[in-house]
This record gives structure tokens, C-alpha cells and sequence, in this order.
């Protein structure tokens, strides 16, 4: 049995934080794993900008309501799940994805959560487990499954590596440079192909 393990942001939605920053003015918050490769340095960060700003869950929420999935995500998404059971790996929180599973059909997700007050103030973030992009590929691996990961930046290359095949998406040149060993598509045509392609079915667009 083959797995199809998807990245979320950057590869089916928008980047959150990025779109936050955007909208509240706070450079620092612009700021993704592409930059800030220690997960846990870059959340420390954020959380300490959305203090400062007085920020907290509600105002992020009020922002995540605008967005809508990366155009023709969901296509690529149902097709991918006509042919391979797929889970997104994201190292997003549930608080902040819930609104946009709706239009892709609710699939699978595995990600982190936050500690919240009764007024929306961000107290502090739960990783679901150390490395977990990594570590639910070799979970999958003891259940015999082959598994093909995509995903578009540095917190994901653990996963890809582990993974029996990987593909960046939609990565800046840097990681591709990078990790050459990764075939590296822009289009959610040419992921479909890279899909096919490191299948060991017989698989047609
Ligand atoms: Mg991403």
C-alpha cells in the first residue's frame, strides 16, 4: 500500500503567518521555517511578537477567514485521494487550520495545538511529538506502508528523506539547491506527475 504524506502550508494554503503579518504590519512574523529552520526558535519568537502587540487567537482567526486554500488545491487533492490514501503532516495548529479543511473536504490532518486563554491570548504551543513529520513516516514504515511526501520547505526535508520518495513543491531555489536529490515541481500538474511517477503502481492522470 502506498501513503501520499502532503506538507499543508505552502503546498494546499496560503502561509498563515505570513498572511497575519501582512495584515497586523509585524515584519518579524513574516518570518517561516524557510528562515528559520529551528522550529521552536521561531515559535518562541512569534509568540513573543503577539504579546508585545497585545495579539492573541481571535484577531489571528479574524485573519485565517479571509483566506481560501492555494487555487486548485482542492482538485489536486481530490485526485491525489483517488489514488493513495493521503494524511497532511503540518506543523500548523489545529486552531488556526480548522477553517480551512472545510473546503478540501476535511482530510486528515496532523499538527499541533495551542494553549489558549479565555481571552484569546496565546500562553503557549504543544508539539503533537519531537520531529513529527519524520516520525510519522517511520511510524507508517512499521505498518508496511510506502510512503510519497511532498512538501515546499526546510521543516519538511527530514520527512522527505525518510519518506520512500520525496518531492519538494513549490520550494525557493535555496532549498532546491539545496537538496538536489528531491525532484522539485511548481505546478499541481507537474505534482501529479512527480506522484505517478514515484509510485511503484501503475498510476495515469
Ligand atoms: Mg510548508
Amino acid at each position: 500500500m502506498e501513503l501520499a504524506c502532503l506538507d499543508l502550508e505552502g503546498v494546499l494554503i496560503p502561509e498563515i503567518w505570513i498572511a497575519f503579518a501582512e495584515k497586523t504590519g509585524i515584519n518579524a512574523l513574516k518570518a517561516t521555517t524557510r528562515d528559520i529552520p529551528d522550529y521552536d526558535e521561531l515559535m518562541t519568537m512569534r509568540l513573543g511578537e503577539l504579546d508585545k502587540a497585545g495579539l492573541g487567537l481571535n484577531e489571528i482567526q479574524e485573519v485565517i477567514g479571509t483566506l481560501s486554500p492555494l487555487p486548485g488545491a482542492a482538485d489536486f487533492l481530490d485526485w491525489l485521494r483517488e489514488r493513495f490514501q493521503v494524511v497532511i503532516l503540518s506543523d500548523t495548529f489545529y486552531e488556526f487550520a480548522g477553517p480551512l479543511m472545510a473546503p478540501l473536504g476535511y482530510p486528515t490532518l496532523l499538527c499541533h495545538k495551542l494553549t489558549v486563554d479565555d481571552n484569546g491570548k496565546v500562553l503557549d504551543y504543544n508539539l503533537r511529538q519531537a520531529n513529527p513529520k519524520r516520525q510519522a513516516i517511520c511510524a507508517f514504515k512499521t505498518m508496511y506502508y510506502r510512503t510519497i511526501a511532498a512538501g515546499d520547505s526546510y521543516n519538511d526535508t527530514t520527512m522527505l528523506s525518510e519518506a520512500d520518495a520525496g518531492i519538494l513543491f513549490s520550494a525557493p531555489q535555496n532549498v532546491i539547491e539545496e537538496f538536489p536529490q528531491f525532484p522539485a515541481v511548481h505546478s499541481y500538474e507537474d505534482l501529479k506527475q512527480a506522484f505517478i511517477n514515484a509510485s511503484i503502481r501503475k498510476l495515469s492522470l
